[in-house]
């Protein structure tokens, strides 16, 4: 097993990529928690709950962490919660995200901050503490997020691309500043999954996007799992800095 005894924390993990992500990093051995945005009716919280009980299925520890990782506090509270209770952190995957689609003539600018705050702002509020706490041990790995979006950009999501390009800035910055103490910094982009995310999208749009994909179909969130787990496993020692594109070909 290629994560055996590493420790790692997942946001939006509860459910799409974030789950896939933390069950790909169990089945190599690594114990993860698993962070969910805490609902006030708990649906959230049963769904990470699941998650956490397929983790430990698997053989490895794991922990659920209600944070809105759009806020700072919340978000420092609980990175130091998965150190103390894992004893250290390894591995931080800053996964949460949402859309809030409309061209920019009808785009509130409450849901211009809502997307930055969720998608690029968690990677703030996670990785200052992680970063450090990874600093200070000389080891670590981040992945971070983002999205064919940030590198293409769309209609209707100018919000969401300029958070994901953000995302990437963010990834190469960081992993320059990190580099010299042994902690690596990547991102993903994934190309159209087949997640919650998508799934309410006009079916005729789809087939759209999909005519576009050289491969000829969407992606699964085990795919960008796959490339999480290659990304922080120690075959990938000598990449930081880097967008690994999971996207059929989409964009190349
Ligand atoms: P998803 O199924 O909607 O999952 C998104 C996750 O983010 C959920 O677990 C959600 O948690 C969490 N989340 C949202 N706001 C949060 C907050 N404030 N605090 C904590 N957690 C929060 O979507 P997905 O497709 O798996 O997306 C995962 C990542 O991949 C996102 O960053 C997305 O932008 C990126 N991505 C997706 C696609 C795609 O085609 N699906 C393509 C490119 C990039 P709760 O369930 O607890 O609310």
């Amino acid at each position: 097993m290629r994560l055996e005894g590493k420790r790692a924390l997942i946001t939006g993990a509860s459910q799409g990529i974030g789950r896939a992500t933390a069950l790909a990093l169990a089945r190599e051995g690594a114990d993860v928690a698993i962070n969910y945005y805490p609902d006030s009716d708990g649906v959230h919280r049963s769904n990470a709950e699941a998650v956490v009980e397929e983790v430990k299925s698997l053989g490895s520890q794991a922990l659920v962490i209600g944070a809105d990782v759009a806020q700072e506090e919340p978000s420092a509270a609980m990175v130091a919660q998965a150190i103390e209770e894992f004893g250290c952190l390894d591995i931080l995957v800053n996964n949460a995200g949402i859309l809030r689609d409309a061209t920019l003539r009808n785009l509130s600018r409450e849901h211009w901050d809502e997307v930055l705050d969720v998608n690029l702002g968690s990677m703030f509020n996670c990785s200052k503490p992680a970063a450090i706490h990874m600093r200070e041990r000389a080891t670590g790995s981040i992945v971070n997020v983002a999205s064919v979006i940030g590198l293409m950009g769309n209609i209707g999501q100018t919000n969401y691309a300029a958070a994901k390009a953000g995302a990437i800035g963010f990834t190469k910055s960081l992993a320059r500043e990190l580099a010299h103490y042994g902690v690596r910094v990547n991102a993903v982009a994934p190309g159209f999954m087949d997640t919650d995310m998508t799934r309410t999208i006009d079916p005729a749009f789809k087939e759209q996007i999909r005519q576009q994909i050289p491969l000829g179909h969407f992606g699964v969130p085990d795919d960008i799992a796959a490339a999480i787990v290659f990304l922080v496993s120690d075959e990938a020692r000598y990449i930081t800095g880097e967008v690994l594109s999971v996207n059929g070909g989409w964009y190349m």
